[in-house]
């Protein structure tokens, strides 16, 4: 769950104080409607109860999705200047959270430390295009009679590939694998991540597939 808390802002246009609320944390995995704020730009905008003024005020919050292995700490971008403090104590929360467990989770996801939503939102945003081909594709593998794993979310973005991996057989190993991305690159060839895919699994030696996890459920279509 997402969760929040109360600031007193002072209006920038007509100088009227108001108590205004601020995500405090939020979960992308769970909250997609404050996810799409994030992507849209809308996230920070705060609108004067008196005047009726509109405009963004920027709060530290800490963006959260173990399944897309993001654990981001977002700094308003007007703390800028004070970098290297803010960055000390983002790492000195971290740190906090870590002995906290948060139930074990985030367990081998590294942080990033962000100033501005923007970044987020950029990042966010290719996120979707991602996920969106990911659903596709995985109804492609149903459809096909294929299963599919989960590909890492750290590695998916860093080879540009597809956040599931089609397999046959009775694990995901590299042949099996290969078989079903090139079945089904042969009835849709309009999804690029999954030309990416058959690239990295034609340049593995081994069976073993590394980019993939076996730590989270299979990957199964839409998720939201
Ligand atoms: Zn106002």
């Amino acid at each position: 769950m997402s969760t929040k808390g109360i600031i007193n802002i002072e209006c920038p246009h007509c100088g009227d104080c108001f108590d205004a609320d601020f995500w405090t944390v939020v979960r992308g995995d769970s909250d997609a409607y404050l996810k799409d704020l994030i992507i849209s730009g809308e996230f920070d905008l705060l609108a004067c109860p008196k005047c009726s003024a509109v405009f963004s005020h920027e709060e530290p919050f800490l963006y959260l999705d173990p399944r897309l292995e993001l654990l981001v700490f977002v700094m308003p971008e007007n703390y800028l200047p004070e970098k290297e403090k803010w960055l000390a104590k983002m790492k000195e929360d971290y740190a906090a959270l870590g002995s906290a467990g948060l139930g074990g989770i985030l367990e081998g996801v590294k942080p990033e430390y962000f100033f501005g939503v923007g970044e987020l939102s950029a990042k966010l945003a290719r996120d979707r295009d991602m996920e969106e081909e990911s659903e596709v594709l995985s109804f492609l593998a149903v459809d096909n009679k294929f299963k599919t794993a989960r590909v890492k979310a750290g590695e998916a973005r860093r080879r540009d590939l597809p956040f599931c991996l089609p397999y046959s057989g009775k694990a995901p190993l590299r042949n099996g694998a290969l078989s079903a991305v090139k079945k089904l690159l042969s009835v849709n060839d309009a999804l690029p991540r999954l030309k990416n895919l058959l690239n990295e699994l034609e340049a593995l030696s081994g069976e073993e597939i590394p980019f993939i996890t076996r730590k989270l459920p299979q990957f199964s279509g839409p998720e939201k």
